[in-house]
C-alpha cells in the first residue's frame, strides 16, 4: 500500500476544479500524503498530469530515482500517458493498493565528451537528438556504432530513439514503430542530404559514438525535446542504453496496440 506520491502537473493547464477535488478526496480517504510540483525522492510514485510532454520533463528524474510513474492524460496525443481522465480516479486507487502493473522501458544514457576530463550525461526515454544550427546549414556527423566506424551523415540532424520514442520525433522523421519490449535503438536521419541514407535498427548494447566536424555554426543536443545542450567543434556525444529500467505503470484498461490504433487511426475492427 502506499502512502506518498509526487504530484505533476503540466503548468500551462489549469486543473479542472472537479477533477482536483475528486483527487484530493482520494488521497485524504486513503491516507496519502502528495508533495506537488516537484519530484520528491522519498515518494513512492510520481502522478503526471498533462501529456507526454509532461511526463518526459520527470521521466529522467523518475529513473535514476527508481520511482514508478503514472501518466494520467490530460487531452494532449497521449501515448506514454496511457490512463484518461475519467479513468483517474480507479487508476490511482489501483496504485495506492499496489495492483497496478509495471513496464519497463529502456533509457538512453547520452554523454556528452568536451575533453579527456570533461562529460555531461543525461537520461533520455524518447531520444537524443543533434540537430542543426539557427541558420540550418548542413550538420556533418562523423558516427560509430560499436567501436567500428559506421557513416558521416550529412543533413538537418540525427535522431537516436528508443523503442518508446519510435512513435514520436523519429516516425515524423520518417522511421519506423519498435515495440517498447524491443531493447534496440534506431538511428534515423532528418532531411539527409543523400538520397540513400536510411533510418538504422542497433542492439541496445552497442554505443554509439557522433564526433562534431567542420561545424560551421552552433548545434543542438536536444534530449527528450527537454534539455538543450550547445555542441561545440570536436564535442563527442556517446549514447548507450542506461542500466536498469524506467518503471512505467501500465494502463490496465489498454494494451500497447489499442494505444498505436487509437492514436495512429488504424482500423479499429477485423474485417474493416
Ligand atoms: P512538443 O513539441 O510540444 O510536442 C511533441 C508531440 O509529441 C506532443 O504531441 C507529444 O504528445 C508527442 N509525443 C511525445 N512523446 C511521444 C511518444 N513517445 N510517442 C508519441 N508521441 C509523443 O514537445 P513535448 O510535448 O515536450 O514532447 C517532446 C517530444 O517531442 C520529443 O521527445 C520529440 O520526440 C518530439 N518532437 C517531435 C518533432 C516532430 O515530430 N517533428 C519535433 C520535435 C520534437 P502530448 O501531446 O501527449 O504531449
Amino acid at each position: 500500500m502506499l502512502k506518498h506520491i509526487s504530484l505533476i502537473v503540466r503548468h500551462k493547464t489549469k486543473l479542472p476544479k472537479r477533477i482536483r477535488e475528486v483527487m484530493e478526496e482520494l488521497f485524504r480517504r486513503r491516507g496519502i500524503s502528495v508533495t506537488e510540483g516537484q519530484v520528491d525522492p522519498q515518494a513512492e510514485a510520481i502522478v503526471v498530469l498533462g501529456g507526454d510532454g509532461t511526463l518526459l520533463h520527470v521521466a529522467g528524474k523518475a529513473y535514476q530515482l527508481g520511482i514508478p510513474l503514472l501518466g494520467i492524460n490530460l487531452g494532449g496525443l497521449g501515448f506514454l500517458t496511457e490512463i484518461h481522465m475519467n479513468e483517474m480516479e480507479q487508476a490511482l486507487d489501483s496504485l495506492i493498493s499496489g495492483t497496478l502493473e509495471l513496464d519497463r522501458r529502456a533509457i538512453l544514457s547520452v554523454t556528452v565528451k568536451v575533453s579527456d576530463s570533461k562529460s555531461l550525461t543525461y537520461y533520455a526515454l524518447n531520444e537524443a537528438v543533434i540537430s542543426k544550427g539557427p541558420l540550418g546549414k548542413i550538420i556533418t556527423l562523423p558516427t560509430w556504432a560499436g567501436g567500428s566506424f559506421l557513416t558521416t551523415y550529412r543533413g538537418d540532424g540525427l535522431i537516436i530513439s528508443t523503442a518508446t520514442g519510435s512513435t514520436a520525433y523519429n516516425l515524423s522523421a520518417g522511421g519506423p514503430i519498435l515495440h517498447p519490449g524491443i531493447e534496440a535503438f534506431i538511428l534515423t536521419p532528418i532531411c539527409p542530404f543523400a538520397l540513400n541514407a536510411r533510418p538504422l535498427i542497433l542492439p541496445g548494447q552497442m554505443k554509439v559514438a557522433i564526433q562534431l566536424r567542420n561545424a560551421t555554426e552552433k548545434i543542438s543536443l536536444i534530449v527528450d525535446g527537454q534539455v538543450g545542450h550547445e555542441l561545440n567543434e570536436g564535442d563527442r556525444v556517446e549514447v548507450q542504453k542506461a542500466k536498469g529500467h524506467l518503471k512505467l505503470i501500465k494502463s490496465p484498461l489498454r494494451d500497447y496496440f489499442t494505444i498505436l490504433r487509437e492514436k495512429l487511426g488504424w482500423a479499429k475492427g477485423v474485417g474493416m
